[in-house]
Order: structure tokens, then C-alpha cells, then sequence
């Protein structure tokens, strides 16, 4: 049996707009700010696809599912973490 993905959000990209909360409700609450507070738990066949609508529909692509076995990070959210920490010398 492979271990599922988890669903999570670059706060950082987010707009706070909850789209996600009304696509993944059993994923996804917000604050009284109406940012997202994700499930921690892994992704189950069911929320696995209201994860996948909420990732689909999110206008700032700031959800994304992470491997549910490695407990890697995306590359691109580090990337862009990476850039900003080890800028390129001039
Ligand atoms: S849909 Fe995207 S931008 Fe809107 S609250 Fe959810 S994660 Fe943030």
C-alpha cells in the first residue's frame, strides 16, 4: 500500500479568498481572516479528490500535494525560498 499525499499551502502566495475551504470543506477551515487551515492528516480516496479541485481552482497556486511517503517539500515553493535566502552574487 503506497502512503497518500497530504495537501498544504504556500501562506505566502495565498490571498486568504477560501475558495478552497468551500471546494475541500473536510480538508480545509479558515481563520477568521479566511486563510486556510489545512487537515494534517494524509489524503484519503475521498479527500484526495476535494484536495485535488482545491489545488485545480486556487488562483494563486499557492496549494499543492506533497508525497505522502518521502515528507519531501515541492521543489518550487523551496526554490523560490532558496532564491531569496542565497542570492546570486553580482
Ligand atoms: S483558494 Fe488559494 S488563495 Fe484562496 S484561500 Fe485557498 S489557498 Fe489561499
Amino acid at each position: 500500500m503506497t502512503a497518500r499525499g497530504r495537501l498544504r499551502v504556500d501562506i505566502v502566495a495565498c490571498e486568504g479568498v477560501a475558495i478552497c475551504a468551500h471546494l475541500a470543506a473536510d480538508l480545509i477551515r479558515t481563520d477568521s481572516w479566511g486563510y486556510p487551515i489545512i487537515d494534517d492528516a494524509p489524503l484519503t480516496r475521498r479527500t484526495e479528490r476535494q484536495a485535488s479541485a482545491a489545488v485545480t481552482a486556487c488562483p494563486r497556486r499557492a496549494l499543492f500535494i506533497v508525497d505522502g511517503g518521502s515528507g519531501l517539500e515541492p521543489s518550487a515553493p523551496q526554490d523560490i525560498r532558496d532564491d531569496h535566502a542565497n542570492p546570486v552574487p553580482s
